[in-house]
């Protein structure tokens, strides 16, 4: 099933179950930044969980505000029992250091997944996994190549796909060119999340291969995956409308993870 029906099949399903719960799971996004790209994802996300019935607040911060004073808004929101769930949006201001504000949110309310004692996966990793397994894919003994290796896509990814017992590489960018080509011919499943338009070009791959497109790229007023489109492979997700709609529905089932926690607690 193409990303956009499975997304909005998943959704529905999550409508029904907010439904029947008298209290509503709440999520709270805290702003900090004025970029139009965040702007563009908070607001993606505030319209995804008004259409399944969840809350959601978005508190925002000025971009001169200092370090202490987004510290003490995440101390509130870790303390709030009315707060199942929460994230900061990403990137932060130069005077605000990202390890320390993922650091400072409660491992049971991080729905974004990015501190290390998370009780919920990062989004767009387990987006990947969820969509790939609803596939049908068999992740067991397959060889699973990972190109990226940053903290809230790439690790994760690596560690989602060795749980899921495939062979799991990482490559980078100090990889070299014949070693890329050597991983590339016998990957099964590529997830490629590095931020270069069309870096991968399809020489090399198996026609059964399997191949994400984690990057967002836009040039000239359009968007472009990491991928060139149209690949001769079994399955490619395509960009836009693709892992970007599966990390937005990961949020939501993160929240509804946190509720349940909390609930329980
Ligand atoms: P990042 O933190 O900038 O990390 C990029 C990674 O790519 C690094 O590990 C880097 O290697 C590697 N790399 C860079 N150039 C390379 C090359 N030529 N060959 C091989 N590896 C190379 O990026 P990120 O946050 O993971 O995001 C990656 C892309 O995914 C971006 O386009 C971002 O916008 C997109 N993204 C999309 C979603 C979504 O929901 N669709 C979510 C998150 C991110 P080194 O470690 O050696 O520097």
């Amino acid at each position: 099933m193409i990303i956009k029906d499975y997304v909005l099949q998943e959704k529905e399903k999550i409508r029904n179950k907010v439904s029947n719960m008298g209290i509503k799971p709440h999520l709270v996004i805290v702003q900090v930044n004025d970029d139009e790209a965040s702007s563009t994802y908070v607001r993606g996300k505030l319209k995804d969980c008004e259409e399944v019935g969840v809350r959601a607040d978005l508190i925002r911060l000025a971009v001169t505000a200092s370090q202490e004073e987004l510290l003490s808004v995440i101390e509130k929101l870790n303390h709030d029992p009315d707060v199942h769930g929460f994230i900061v949006q990403m990137p932060l201001p130069k005077q605000i250091n990202e390890d320390i504000i993922k650091a400072a949110v409660a491992p049971s309310k991080d729905v974004d997944g990015f501190h290390p004692l998370s009780k919920m996966d990062p989004c767009t990793p387990k987006g990947i996994i969820d969509y790939l397994t609803s596939e049908g894919i068999d992740f067991t003994g397959k060889n699973a190549v990972v190109i990226g290796r940053s903290n809230i896509v790439g690790k994760p990814m690596a560690r989602l796909l060795t749980a899921k017992n495939c062979n799991t590489t990482v490559l980078h960018s100090k990889t070299r060119p014949e070693d890329m080509a050597f991983y590339l011919e016998h990957a099964d499943i590529v997830v490629v999340a590095i931020g270069k338009k069309e870096f991968l070009t399809g020489e090399h791959l198996k026609k059964t291969a399997v191949v994400v497109d984690v990057g967002i790229n836009r040039f000239e007023g359009k968007l472009y995956g990491d991928a060139k489109a149209g690949l001769d492979v079994a399955l490619q997700t395509p960009v836009p409308g693709g892992v970007g709609l599966l990390t937005r529905l990961t949020l939501i089932k993160n929240l509804l993870e946190a509720y349940s926690h909390g609930i329980q607690n």
